[in-house]
Parts: C-alpha cells; sequence; structure tokens
C-alpha cells in the first residue's frame, strides 16, 4: 500500500510531503461538486486497517530520500480526520519529521468534535475547508448531511484553543456559491475565529459534475468583501500579466506573494521601486500594498 507520496511543490505549503490515509479507494463524508476524486457513496468510517506503525516506518524511509521537506501533510483520498487513530498518528509524526512542519488538509467536517479538536491541537498547522456558511448553499457544494453551523462552532472553538497556524479555505465555484451576500455573513463569522489567513480559490481540473470556476475578477471581489482576516487568492488562471490588472487587484486589496507568479513579482517589484505600491513583511509572507501617499 502506497501511503506516502510525493514530495509536492506549492506555493501555499512549499515543498511538502503527503500521507495518504485511505489509499485503497475514496473515504470522505463529502462529495463536494469539485472533488477531483470523482463521486462517491458517503462514509463516516475510515476503515483501511492502515497501522500507525506501518504509516511512520513508511514515513521514516521517505524521510531518509527527502531530507528537506517543509511540510509533512496528512490528507486522504477522502477526509483524513475519519482514521480512527489520528491522535496516535501525529504525536508519532512529531517524533519523527524533525525540521519540517506537520499539517492537515481537512474539510472541517468533524472539528466539533472535542477528541479531533485534541488531536489536531499537536500538528504545526491546520487547514479547515469552508465553501459557505450558507446552509442551503454549504449543501449544495459539499453535498453531505453535516450541520454546517456545528462545524462553524466547532471551528471557533478550535480557533480559541490552537496555538499553530490556522488557515481557513474556501473553494468558489461560479453561480454555486459566490453570491456576495454570502461572504458577507461569512466575514461576521470571521471576526470570532482566529485564523492565520483565508486562502479563497477556484477549480482548475475538471470534476465529475458540470461546474464552472470562478473568475479571477470575482475571486477578487468576494475577497474584498472579507476584512476581518487576511485573503489569499489561490487561482491559478490569474492571468494578472499587466501593470493595469495588478493595480486595479491591488487597490481593492493587498496581494501577497504566495498569490502570484515568479514572472509577476518581479514586475510588482519593479511598482515597489517607482513608489507606486509598498510590499509590508506580515509573518514572513510579503504583501504588495498601494502606496496610500502616492495615490490621489
Ligand atoms: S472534502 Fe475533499 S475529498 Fe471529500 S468530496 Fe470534498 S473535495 Fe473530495
Amino acid at each position: 500500500m502506497k501511503v506516502i507520496f510525493g514530495p509536492v511543490n506549492s506555493r501555499r505549503f512549499k515543498k511538502s510531503l503527503g500521507i495518504d490515509l485511505s489509499p485503497n479507494e475514496k473515504c470522505c463524508n463529502f462529495d463536494c461538486l469539485y472533488c477531483e476524486l470523482g463521486k462517491a457513496k458517503l462514509k463516516y468510517e475510515n476503515n483501511s486497517n492502515l497501522s500507525v506503525e506501518y504509516i511512520i516506518n513508511e514515513l521514516k524511509e521517505a524521510l531518509k530520500i527527502h531530507k528537506d521537506c517543509d511540510y509533512i501533510s496528512i490528507s486522504a483520498n477522502g477526509e483524513p480526520t475519519l482514521y480512527p487513530y489520528l491522535d496516535e498518528l501525529i504525536i508519532k509524526i512529531n517524533e519523527v519529521k524533525k525540521n519540517a512542519k506537520s499539517l492537515i488538509l481537512s474539510n472541517a467536517s468533524t472539528i466539533f468534535d472535542k477528541n479531533i479538536q485534541k488531536a489536531l491541537l499537536n500538528l504545526d498547522s491546520v487547514k479547515l475547508s469552508i465553501d459557505s456558511v450558507n446552509p442551503k448553499v454549504f449543501r449544495k457544494i459539499d453535498r453531505t448531511n453535516i450541520d454546517i453551523n456545528k462545524i462553524v462552532q466547532g471551528i471557533k472553538e478550535f480557533s480559541q484553543i490552537y496555538k499553530g497556524e490556522l488557515i481557513l479555505e474556501c473553494l468558489v465555484l461560479d453561480g454555486i456559491n459566490d453570491d456576495e451576500k454570502d461572504f458577507i455573513a461569512l466575514n461576521d463569522i470571521l471576526k470570532d475565529i482566529k485564523a492565520t489567513r483565508l486562502d479563497l480559490g477556484t477549480i482548475d481540473r475538471p470534476s465529475d459534475y458540470n461546474v464552472k470556476a470562478a473568475s479571477f475578477e470575482k475571486l477578487s471581489k468576494l475577497a474584498s468583501l472579507i476584512t476581518n482576516i487576511k485573503v489569499n487568492i489561490m487561482s491559478r488562471n490569474t492571468n494578472i500579466n499587466k501593470y493595469d490588472d495588478l493595480l486595479k487587484t491591488i487597490s481593492l486589496r493587498p496581494l501577497s506573494s504566495q498569490e502570484i507568479d515568479e514572472k509577476d513579482i518581479k514586475m510588482l517589484d519593479e511598482l515597489v521601486d517607482k513608489n507606486i505600491i509598498k510590499c509590508v513583511k506580515i509573518n514572513d509572507i510579503n504583501f504588495y500594498k498601494l502606496n496610500k501617499s502616492n495615490s490621489n
């Protein structure tokens, strides 16, 4: 069974070695319209019979080859918090990970469970999805019978006790969960959630369902409605390769270096040199903002 994959390079999690807790089949309590794993029956338990010992031995072997990973990410062909020995697994990962950070990529469906919260407290980073706070829209996009209000309450509780990096993620589909009213409601909820940032993205690969990606303009507009937390737009279709486009985006909201292609960063640095925008470092990430002293 292949439980270790990668390392995968991404702007968000740099060089990341993955652990797949359901290597044989999709095991998820959601059936999202955007899922790249295809349609599947909802599952609420992970019965893969993977032992912690087996996973850790595989991880140790992989770490001998890939010594310089930034993250060890716990994911799954589905939802990793359904794995029955998560608590023990995280403790053991922390014992062998050396300089890498431990991370879980979860859909947040179990975050109201105190045992899950207790397990996740031991991770360096936790990524939780929140595609809509509107119950009707949430059920439409994530196709589950789990109550979004319970999930939101769980995220709030967890964020109050968690000391690591908490990243929220919202994946937006055209005409499905892109209503501005729902983002204003999300912003209001974010007042009570202590998170590092919200990653706002859309699909860039086909799904089994007939859904369309949100445009970069739409993502920018929705991001501008979120004022209670930092937002990163994660779209790969940004197409922001002209000064005008960059400036238009930055006038709506600060843009982080993680949202921008290497070639565009060079362009931004030129705008900084010209004193049109400025670059501010927050939590080791460069944010590009309009230089107000220059804009009338
Ligand atoms: S939570 Fe992830 S794995 Fe589960 S259906 Fe949604 S996209 Fe697929």
